[in-house]
This record gives C-alpha cells, structure tokens and sequence, in this order.
C-alpha cells in the first residue's frame, strides 16, 4: 500500500475533509449523520464482549497472581498520579490566564441541567453489579470491568485443565473480536469524516470565538500535558520516545477525536496498543479497558478549568480551599465519568455544588463543550496508551519492543 494510502493518513485526511463538507455544505452533513453512526455501532457493539474476554484473558494469563497484583498497582499509581498532575496543570492554568474575568455574557435559558450528587458510598457502591446480565445488558463498564477481574481471579486458583477451558474459550472471542475490530476499524476513514461533519454541521464554529480565552486555556493546557507531562513520563518511565510513539498509535488518537467516546475507541486501542505500540496483551487487555473508564486526564483538567471559568465569569473568587475542594473533586469525577461524549460536563455538576458555584451556569459553557470534548477524549486515550506503555516497560521490561 503506498504510504499517503495507509489508514492513519486516510484517516487525517477524512478529519481535514469532514471540517469543510460539514462547514460547507451543512444540511447534506445533517443528512448523513446516519454513516457516522453506524461506525459508532459497530465500534460500541464489540466493547462489552472485548472489554470482558480482553481482561479475562489477560489476568488468568499471567503467570501468578503476584504479576497481576504488581500490573494492578503500577496502573493505579499511574492513573492516579497523572490525573492529579492534569488537574493541578489546569488550576495553575486557569490561575494564569484568568479567562472570562473581563467577559460578560448573558446566561441562555432553558438548560435542563440535573446535579448529579454521588456520595462516595454510592460511589463505591456503583462498581459492583448485582446483577451481572443486567450490567452486561445495560453496558455498564466499571461493574463489568468489576466482575470480569474477580471472575479471573477466581479462575487462577481452579484446576489446571478447567482453567485452561474458560482460558482458551475467552482467548478465542477475544481474538474473534479482535478480527470484527479490524474490520470496523478499516472503516474508520468513511466513519470519521461523517463524524466530524455533523458536529461541524450541528455546532458551528461561532462559539468557539465569543468564548476563545476559555477555549484557549483548555487547549492549550490539553496540550501541555500530553506532550509536556505525559512525554516525559512516557520517555523516563516507558523507555520510548514520545514522538515516535504517538506515530505509530495515532489513529487510536483520531478515532478519540472524531467520537468523542473512549468507550467507543477501545477496540481501535487495543488492536493499536498491541499490534503497533508494542504492548503484551496481557497488559493492554487489562490497563486499556480499565483507563478508557475510570483514567481521564484530559477530562479531568478540563473540569478544574471549566469551574473556575464559570466562577470568574459569575464574579466569584474562589478560595485557596475552594481550588483544594475542586482539585479533589475533579479527580473523583474524571473517574466517575463514562466514556461517552459529554460525560465530563454531566459530572461538572458534582464540582460546581461542591463549590457552591449554581450548576445553571453549565449553561454558558455548553455551546463549546462537543469541540473541547473532542480533543479532551484524545488526552484520555493517550494518557491511557501511555499508561499501557508505561505499565508494559516496567512489569516486562526489555522483554518488549
Ligand atoms: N467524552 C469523554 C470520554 O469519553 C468523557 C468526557 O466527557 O470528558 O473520554
């Protein structure tokens, strides 16, 4: 194939191209919104069997439980780590530029916008189902996610050749799976330009102007912490240059991009991380599923920036304590989100009550969000591919690529 043809490439030109047909030629982008979303079928119709076959496989292929618990905790201090640096980045940002302190804009009407209130019992509550068929029913991911570590677990301490049964029948829709994911995946260019017509269609591009200092601000701070903080980390802790890494899985990137859902590009994540980045299955079919749910650096930076955005444009000064309040909170949220688009702004509202900001004032920010969330949604899954990197380099070491 020759290069300007390979898939990536397609896949950026269709990104390019699908700017300008939803600019240009609107209402035909509002009509094809169809195309878009039978990719997005496809895609969201292979997670819950991948997400549960790909964790599966991965645990009880380890080789003791000690490997999962040293995989288990490097993805957590990991997860961890880097979200609360992203959040700091985006307070110390937003501290910086201060946008909105100069603005006035008049608060739009008619937002039916709902707190979400999560204590931190239901919090914990929600991980487990007790209903495993009504969690796999109705996708709930972290519940799945739940259930399929515990079920892997459990496998590790049956028979030997019981264990080598359920191994090898997941291993196989894992890899079936994995062959429906290609094919889906070879459509991602028609899927993506589609995609982003219709969000240019439907959205526009005049809010991202009357709103650019904020816009600004997140972008930028986006920026800086995929390339700045997330690099570095990449460099020392995964051994690999983050220039050349983010070639060779891009297209994951891309897919992020164009759905705004890292639910939605897990099956491109994972057939990215192993087939091109050079990560073990056995680390990217645990780290991958788990980081597209609960791991969300770009979600959460862009929720401390958007509440303190809210804040100066209402003209409330937020205390040293209040930024503290959101530092903390904006990470559970980030974790509590779905992978789907606008989730972030949905678990806003938890931030904004817990500041005392009304969570009306959502409103004023809603008209940029599906455009942040975009690029928000490909931090998440670059921060997750690192992660996978990072987790991979320091469990394997020179036993990968
Ligand atoms: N759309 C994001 C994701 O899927 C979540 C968010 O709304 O921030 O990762």
């Amino acid at each position: 194939m020759s290069k300007l043809l390979k898939l990536e490439n397609l896949t950026f030109l269709a990104i390019i191209a699908g700017i300008f047909f939803g600019y240009f030629f609107k209402s035909a982008a509002l009509e094809l919104k169809v195309v878009g979303d039978i990719y997005l079928a496809l895609l969201k119709m292979l997670i819950i069997p991948l997400v549960f076959a790909s964790i599966f496989v991965a645990i009880v292929g380890l080789e003791s439980s000690d490997d999962l618990k040293s995989i288990g905790l490097k993805a957590f201090i990991y997860y961890l780590s880097t979200t609360s640096l992203a959040v700091a980045l985006g307070l110390v940002m937003v501290n910086m530029f201060d946008p909105g302190s100069q603005m006035s804009l008049d608060m739009p009407s008619a937002a039916a916008i709902e707190a979400k209130e999560v204590g931190i019992s239901d919090f914990l509550l929600s991980f487990i189902p007790s209903n495993i068929f009504k969690a796999l029913a109705n996708g709930q991911i972290l519940p799945i996610i739940f259930f399929a570590i515990f079920f892997a677990v459990g496998t590790m301490y049956i028979a030997k050749e019981k264990k080598s049964t359920l191994y090898n029948f997941f291993d196989a829709i894992n890899d079936s799976m994995m062959v429906l994911a290609k094919w889906v995946i070879s459509l991602t260019p028609i899927g993506v330009f589609f995609l982003i017509a219709f969000t240019i269609a439907k959205n526009g591009i005049d809010p991202l102007i009357e709103l650019y200092s904020y816009v600004l601000t997140v972008l930028a701070a986006l920026f800086l912490h995929a390339f700045v903080t997330l690099g570095a980390i990449l460099y020392f802790f995964g051994k690999v240059d983050p220039f050349s890494y983010f070639a060779r899985v891009k297209e994951a990137l891309m897919v992020a991009f164009s759905t705004a859902s890292s639910s939605a590009t897990l099956p491109v994540s994972i057939e990215t991380a192993t087939q091109k980045g050079g990560v073990d299955k056995k680390v990217s079919g645990f780290v991958l599923p788990l980081g597209a749910t609960i791991n969300m650096d770009g979600t959460a930076l862009y929720e401390s920036i958007a509440v303190m955005f809210i804040a100066n444009i209402s003209g409330v000064e937020l205390t040293l304590s209040q930024q503290i309040t959101i530092f903390v909170t904006a990470t559970f949220a980030s974790i509590g989100a779905a992978g789907i688009p606008g989730a972030g702004l949905i678990m806003m509202t938890m931030i904004l009550e817990s500041v005392g900001l009304p969570i009306e004032y959502i409103a004023l920010i809603i008209a940029v969000d599906r455009f942040l969330d975009m690029f928000r949604t490909s931090i998440n899954v670059w921060g997750d591919m690192i992660g996978a990197k990072v987790v991979n380099q320091l469990v394997f070491g020179k036993k990968s690529k």
